[in-house]
């Protein structure tokens, strides 16, 4: 097969949506690289000046400017995979010019080595092998669910699998109501956002539908970056039509012609299921035109990241996706009038969209009764580190987080006790103590000064040390603020180097002290979540872990 051109790649995406991403990866494949002479060709066939191209490439972490830099493995060095071997593993495979990335999604099977178009999984060099994302499994008490009902039904991730165990019926369902219907029954089911913020679904596609301006969009956020969250990743490979079925209802709802897969880069195999299933359901009229013999037209698009935490921050994904450089835009005004290229535009989290479906089939009544403690719903929760069976879980709302740790994941391995518990992956900092003893729920979560955000939980035992733990936590935000705005740029080194006893000898009273300013300047300045939330990591730390503070600035 003859090797494409500069002007073959560039011609192949230049008419289609969001094009600046899909091209650099064309030429990042072609030439295991990015070259001077490919940025030059990009920023002329898409209109994009070099200097902002040049910004906006260099801002991602896996598109390489050194020549073969795409095939050297990138190891995930996360707070579970170091302490799972992920710094062990990065050093044996230094020769191959191994780097280090951030969390890679993969805390359930650690630790994950990114290699081209596949993710080894193995605590050692030598064990590394490829692996499918592990089945959910069901809870001992036999709860029902919503996102996970169907999802071990042996081929359940291809069309055929679906439909017989109820898929595209929601669909079907919403294209017999008028749009204002479906829009009110996700509103009476209370459906909330489940990437973090919570906002009310049905009051966000109310929005869209109600504001002027054509083509609308639906931006599914699959850039699940949060560290210690990787329950999207098993959805998206285990039923990926749940998500396109959920978008399409999202489309038909709003008035949406159009719709993105926003994937993160460290899911190759993801990207491959995805673009099976979108295929299948094209060919089978489920989207595109005159979709179910209907008159209602709608196209989806898969878009890959390429490495940045920042772009699960909707603004910055919206930016991403116009080709720019991804850094978070300026609220209001907000996405449901001025999102993608300013137009009216959804933007739901994998999960949210895979619930509508279920929604639509069993009725808002149905999915606001599977919470407990008068919440409503249910949420993915994906659960990591020192625990005896990690996984992905579903839980109703309202769940007692010890009844998840202890009845259903067995709780902590080898004997050892429970130290701490991270909430919304790192975002929401620690829990400790009689604190473990909450419902999983944002009223309860936050009435302990947290946040249950996306729902990644990391379990630490007795043998941890929290200050390290906070470190690396810290360290992680340091390196993926985007730098727009100082406090968060400046604040979060300034605390990653005080966890790393950097800042030399400090008394206890002052190292505190400024701590504590900083934290509380960050939150009350950052201009979005990262730098309001990073400051948890610390503030839970002063909180639960005053005498390991001590030993900190002791030794
Ligand atoms: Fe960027 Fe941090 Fe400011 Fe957010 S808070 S805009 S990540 S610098």
């Amino acid at each position: 097969m003859s090797v494409p051109s500069d002007q073959d790649l560039i011609e192949r995406w230049r008419g289609e949506p969001a094009p600046l991403l899909p091209t650099l990866h064309a030429f990042h494949e072609r030439d295991g690289y990015i070259s001077e002479e490919a940025l030059r060709a990009v920023s002329s066939g898409l209109a994009i000046p070099l200097a902002e191209l040049f910004g906006t490439l260099t801002f991602y972490h896996h598109f390489s400017r050194q020549p073969a830099g795409r095939r050297a493995p990138r190891v995930c060095t996360g707070n579970i995979c170091c302490l799972k071997g992920g710094r062990e593993v990065l050093a044996a495979l230094k020769e191959e010019g191994a780097t280090a990335m951030p969390c890679a999604g993969r805390c359930d099977d650690p630790v994950p080595v990114l290699r081209e178009h596949q993710v080894f999984v193995g605590t050692t060099a030598a064990a590394l092998q490829s692996r499918p994302s592990p089945v959910p499994r069901p809870n001992p008490g036999g709860i029902e669910e919503c996102v996970f009902a169907a999802i071990r039904n042996p081929g359940r991730a291809t069309l055929e699998g679906y439909r017989d165990s109820g898929g595209y019926e929601g669909l079907l369902q919403a294209l017999e109501m008028d749009p204002a219907g479906v829009v009110g029954l996700i509103e009476e089911s209370k459906l909330a956002g489940r990437g973090g913020a919570g906002f009310p679904t049905g009051l966000k596609w109310k929005a869209v539908a109600e504001a002027p301006g054509a083509p609308k969009t639906i931006v599914c956020n699959a850039d699940e970056g949060e560290p210690g969250c990787f329950k999207d990743r098993a959805v998206l490979d285990l039923d990926p039509h749940a998500v396109i079925e959920g978008m399409t209802i999202a489309a038909y709802a709003t008035g949406a012609a159009r719709g993105f897969i926003y994937l993160r880069y460290e899911y190759p195999e993801t990207c491959e299921i995805l673009a099976g299933a979108l295929e299948e359901a094209r060919q089978a009229g489920l989207i595109g035109d005159k979709i179910a013999g209907s008159n209602f037209a709608f196209e989806i698009y898969l878009r890959r990241g390429a490495g940045a935490y920042i772009c699960g921050e909707e603004g910055s994904l919206l930016n991403s996706l116009e080709g720019k450089r991804p850094l978070p835009r300026n609220r209001p005004p907000f996405p449901v009038t001025h999102g993608f290229e300013d137009l009216p535009t959804v933007v739901n989290n994998v999960e949210t969209l895979a619930s509508a479906p279920q929604i639509l089939r069993r009725g808002a009544a149905w999915y606001q009764n599977l919470g407990q403690n008068g919440q409503a719903g249910t949420k993915l929760i994906s659960l990591s580190g020192d625990i005896e069976v990690p996984g992905n879980y579903e839980v109703p709302l309202g769940l007692n987080l010890q009844t998840l740790l202890y009845d259903w994941a067995g709780g902590p391995v080898g004997g050892r006790s429970i130290q701490a518990v991270t909430m919304a992956g790192l975002s929401g900092g620690f829990l400790a103590g009689a604190d473990l003893d909450v419902t999983l729920d944002e009223p309860g979560i936050r009435g302990k000064g947290s946040f249950l955000g996306a729902g990644g939980i990391m379990v630490f035992d007795d043998r941890r040390n929290m200050v390290d733990m906070a470190h690396n936590a810290m360290a992680f935000f340091a390196e993926e603020s985007c730098g727009k705005c100082f406090p968060c740029r400046i604040g979060t080194q300034r605390l990653t180097e005080r966890l790393a006893g950097a800042a030399g000898p400090t008394a206890q009273a002052q190292w505190i002290e400024e701590v504590r300013d900083i934290g509380a300047t960050m939150m009350a300045t950052s201009a979005c979540g990262l730098g309001m939330a990073a400051p948890h990591i610390t503030e839970s730390l002063l909180k639960y872990f005053p005498q390991q503070i001590t030993r900190h600035l002791e030794s």
